[in-house]
């Protein structure tokens, strides 16, 4: 699967991986080639006008060799008129000619590649945000959205200039073959014997340059990573007065960097002296033997600065195609990456925002029959074992226990995150598989223990519970959720942003906010992940009245942190190591002499 391979990656900057070319690969390209069909007109269009526009270009040194044969001897050179001014003006038709169809061709590319990476990158988004919670459990999330967007931009610049360039140089290189064995069948076998003499000690060179340029990303992205890791953890870094040592563990990867650079650029130097005295001593023998030609009268010398054009551009465009390939390579291996998350299986959701109707009506009752879970990413530790509770419509249930034993991955098993593979969760007595996805989504909430926000305007942020819902209503949810005055308290009252380039709201106005939210959405089930460290008794007050408003008449699953809080829950389940040990209500919980309630409470100094 993709996942190995994306997580393999270092970082963005780093030049993306190449895959080999085969059928199947192929096949897989054939797929992101379907974004294109909608355009495929204007793609053929385009295709021809490229064609076209190497085609004008293969007449210019024609041009100039008739330019020249005309001073020199006035004398008709094949096709084309002897005079000088009639050449001229066809060399100017031709510009123009060229020109026109340039303009449409480059803008035809941009605008086919533009439109059909919209469409790829609008599916690869959705299909990312409705893969399973697992997907991204496994890798790391910045990672995967850099590696996307490097992915994609390769796969929009093969289309806009890639595939031109190669058509445009094949055609050059053919057409440029051509027509010198037809200006001059002997200097073009001169140059036939020594090109394929010359080829194979430049794929030589090119591939031990590449080998130490990469060598050089690679050592370039650890030292980036060393960087990344000490800005991050740096109060680590300085509790521990390692300044130092991290200074010194950067430097040696950077001299390294320093050092394999260097090294590539004595071989690249080595190779330009070699590209220099070669080419140019091809051309000089070219025009040396040519120039022997014109002397016994077995060439013009406007074919001879024709022939040479003609070589020079053969040679550029042969030059350029293993850089082309190498970037072919790179595009089937950034679109096998995309294709795979394309093709990856997501959660049925919504597809259509404004579905917002519930076809399913969820009362509340909620039992857990038997439920075993591990994991899918650890298949040998089993988090569940077997757990059954029941709880009916408006009931508040709470769930205790020790950090690990599996709170948390219960109330990720109602959201439907991930699903049992022993056991069922029902819903109001009806397996969670009768429902829809986003039916049960729509009716559990959940304020989690720590809120995190968008940054947009706190109105936004409210609205998310229910999309499209009116500002009275936000309001009204604000209230309720005693945000209302510390909102009002802004300036900017439900205008202001927050986050980042925001105000910073404390633990406490951020949980209010997440509990407005969860009023709006008004869901038949709630989950509270009661928030672990205590906020100021003030904060806590309002907090508290805010979750019993949003409480009154839906079922609470409450993830308890301090056991004064619960104790006027319907139902206390204890959790230890995926087993309920303990159920009852605190004071039967109480009676219980050797049980874990008891002990936790007893910490707590809540007996
Ligand atoms: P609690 O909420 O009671 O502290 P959790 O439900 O978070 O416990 O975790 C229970 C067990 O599942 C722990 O051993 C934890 O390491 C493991 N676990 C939690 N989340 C994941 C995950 N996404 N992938 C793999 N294991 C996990």
């Amino acid at each position: 699967m993709a996942r190995g391979r994306l997580n393999s990656g270092n970082a963005a900057e780093q030049e993306l991986p190449k895959a080999k070319i085969n059928r199947r690969s192929l096949h897989n390209i054939k797929q992101l080639f379907n974004y294109l069909k909608p355009y495929r007109l204007k793609f053929a269009g385009a295709m021809f006008f490229l064609f076209l526009s190497s085609l004008t270009g293969l007449a210019f040194p024609k041009l100039v060799g008739g330019l020249v044969d005309a001073a020199s001897h006035s004398l008709k050179q094949g096709l084309l008129p002897g005079n000088l001014n009639d050449i001229g003006l066809i060399a100017l038709a031709v510009l123009f000619a060229q020109g026109f169809v340039s303009f449409f061709r480059v803008t035809w590319f941009v605008q086919i590649a533009e439109n059909a990476l919209a469409d790829i990158r609008r599916d690869t988004y959705f299909k990312l945000i409705t893969l399973p919670m697992d997907f991204f459990a496994n890798r790391r999330v910045g990672e995967l959205n850099s590696r996307i967007s490097s992915d994609l931009s390769q796969i929009q610049d093969t289309i806009t200039t890639n595939f031109a360039e190669i058509i445009r140089q094949i055609t050059l290189m053919i057409g440029g073959i051509i027509l010198m064995a037809m200006v001059s069948g002997k200097l073009a076998l001169v140059i036939l014997v020594i090109l394929p003499l010359l080829i194979p000690s430049a794929i030589l060179f090119a591939r031990y340059t590449r080998k130490i340029s990469r060598a050089a990303q690679d050592e370039l992205a650890a030292s980036n990573t060393i960087v990344q890791e000490t800005l991050l953890g740096i109060a680590s870094v300085k509790a521990f007065v390692n300044e130092a040592f991290e200074a010194a563990r950067y430097d040696k990867s950077i001299r390294n960097v320093a050092r394999l650079g260097i090294k590539g650029a004595t071989v690249r130097g080595l190779f330009a002296a070699f590209v220099v005295f070669i080419g140019f001593g091809v051309i000089f023998c070219m025009v040396w033997y040519g120039a022997h030609l014109v002397l016994i009268k077995d060439l013009k010398f406007g074919e001879l600065i024709q022939f040479v054009i003609y070589a020079m551009m053969v040679s550029t465009s042969l030059a350029s195609l293993p850089e082309q390939y190498a970037n072919i390579q790179r595009t089937v291996g950034a679109s096998e990456r995309v294709i795979e998350i394309l093709n990856d299986k997501g959660e049925s959701v919504n597809i259509i925002e404004s579905e917002n109707r519930i076809k399913q009506k969820i009362e509340g009752n909620l039992s857990f029959n038997n439920v075993q879970f591990h994991y899918p990413s650890r298949p040998e530790i089993e988090v569940l074992k077997g757990v059954s509770f029941d709880a009916t419509a408006g009931q508040k249930v709470a769930i205790v226990g020790p950090s690990g034993s599996g709170k948390s991955t219960t109330a990720s098993l109602i959201l439907q995150f991930y699903h049992p593979q022993n056991g069922e969760l029902l819903f109001d007595g009806k397996p969670a598989s009768a429902y829809s996805l986003t039916d049960i989504r729509k009716q559990v909430a959940i304020v989690p223990q720590d809120v995190i926000l968008f940054g947009g305007t706190i109105r936004e942020n409210i609205a998310y519970g229910k999309l499209g819902a009116t500002d009275e209503e936000i309001e009204q949810a604000a209230k309720r959720a005693n945000a209302y005055d510390f909102i009002t308290g802004f300036p900017e009252g439900f205008s202001t942003v927050v986050g980042e380039r925001g105000v910073k709201l404390s633990g406490g106005q951020r949980q209010r906010i997440a509990i407005a939210r969860a009023l709006l959405k008004n869901p038949s089930i709630l989950i509270l992940d009661e928030a672990t460290s205590s906020l100021d008794s003030e904060s806590e007050r309002l907090v508290q009245e805010a979750l019993e408003e949003l409480m009154k008449g839906r079922t609470s699953i409450i993830i308890a942190h301090r056991l004064s809080t619960i104790r006027e829950a319907d139902q206390i389940i204890v959790l230890e190591k995926g087993v309920i040990v303990e159920s009852g209500n605190h004071d039967e919980l109480l009676q219980n002499e050797s049980g874990l309630y008891r002990y936790l409470s007893s910490l707590q100094f809540e007996v």
